[in-house]
């Protein structure tokens, strides 16, 4: 059993996937949402997100189980405020951010005294906004549950229990190592895509023409990910700032070390450590993380 109603606070692409796949895999759960902008409320109803698209928060929450906040994490306390007055009595609070220490703490300072277990699936794609989603988002793809110290068990259960139901499979992780763990797997590849991308486009010698007509060097690859929403990434290195550092440090000692090879011309050296991340690549695609075709598998879903 999970929970018998869900709201989804914030409709683009997170919480309109949200919103279809509960509708889609948990047909008899009934489904509400809101979103500030009102145009993406207009979109939301047209695609039919959830069963009922809101003008407020708090009436999309009012008779919710589970209430799950899909806004940039640096909304979260402020989406948290607007509800606090309308959410029933045993409603479990939750998330989609990609940033879980600063968010815990942001919405047990909104909510006071409530259940809250943040989470984080871990799946996206470089676009946003409520065109963005679908239902197969989650579908094979990690969610990370970061149960506060103390959390009822039976609601981190059911919390469990929904989005397995939509596809993902479940780890539970202390809040701390998750913002370590996804500094290094998605904030630092993101900040090293800006990065790259940044850099090609400022380029005095090399033409604006010349950095996209040759782009599938590799460049091409670096350009989705830097095509990511700006609004979210300032909030995930903001919200993440710690182990963001931290991972950037190493990588700078690591992007040292190569720098340093390539002056010195050790091939050896540089051959070892391509042939190791080559390994990487391998694992990812043998646990159904990615796929092996050039196009990456992904056709219209970039992710
Ligand atoms: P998105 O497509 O931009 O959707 C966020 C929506 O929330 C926008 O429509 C935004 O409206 C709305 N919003 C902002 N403040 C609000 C508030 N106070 N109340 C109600 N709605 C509000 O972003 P997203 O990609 O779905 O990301 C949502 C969350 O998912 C973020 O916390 C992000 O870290 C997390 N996440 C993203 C990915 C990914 O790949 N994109 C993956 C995993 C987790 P405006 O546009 O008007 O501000």
């Amino acid at each position: 059993m999970t929970f018998r109603s869900v709201a989804i606070i914030g409709l683009g692409l997170l919480g309109g996937s949200v919103g279809l796949a509960v509708r889609e895999c948990l047909p008899d759960v009934t489904t509400t949402g809101y979103d500030a902008d009102r145009a993406t409320r207009a979109c939301a109803a047209t695609r039919g997100l959830v069963g009922q698209v809101c003008d407020s928060a708090a009436d999309a929450v009012r008779e919710a189980e589970l209430v799950i906040f899909c806004v940039p994490v640096g909304a979260m306390g402020s989406a948290a405020r607007e509800v606090a007055g309308a959410l029933p009595a045993g409603a479990v609070v939750s998330d989609v951010g990609s940033s879980k220490q600063t968010v815990a703490r942001e919405l047990a300072e909104a909510l006071p005294g409530r259940t809250i277990i943040p989470a984080h699936p871990v799946a996206g794609t470089e676009r946003s906004g409520p065109d963005a989603g679908f239902a197969s988002l989650f579908q094979q793809r990690w969610c990370i549950i970061t149960p506060p110290a103390g959390a009822d068990p039976e609601q981190v259960r059911k919390l469990s229990t929904f989005w397995e139901a939509l596809g993902a499979h479940v780890e539970m992780m202390d809040a701390a190592h998750h913002d370590l763990v996804l500094a290094v797997t998605s904030h630092l590849p993101h900040l090293i895509a800006y990065t790259i991308v940044g850099t090609a486009s400022d380029l005095e010698n090399v033409t604006q023409s010349e950095v996209i007509k040759y782009s599938a060097g590799g460049f091409r690859d670096f350009t989705r990910i830097a095509a990511s929403d700006p609004t979210m990434w300032r909030d995930v290195f903001l919200s993440n700032k710690d182990a963001v550092l931290d991972m950037l440090q190493r990588f700078t000692e690591d992007l040292t070390a190569l720098q340093r090879a390539i002056r010195v011309g050790d091939g050896e050296q540089l051959f070892e450590h391509f042939a190791r991340t080559r390994a990487i690549r391998r694992s990812i695609i043998e646990q159904g993380q990615d796929d092996a075709r050039p196009d990456f598998g992904r056709g219209d879903h970039s992710a």
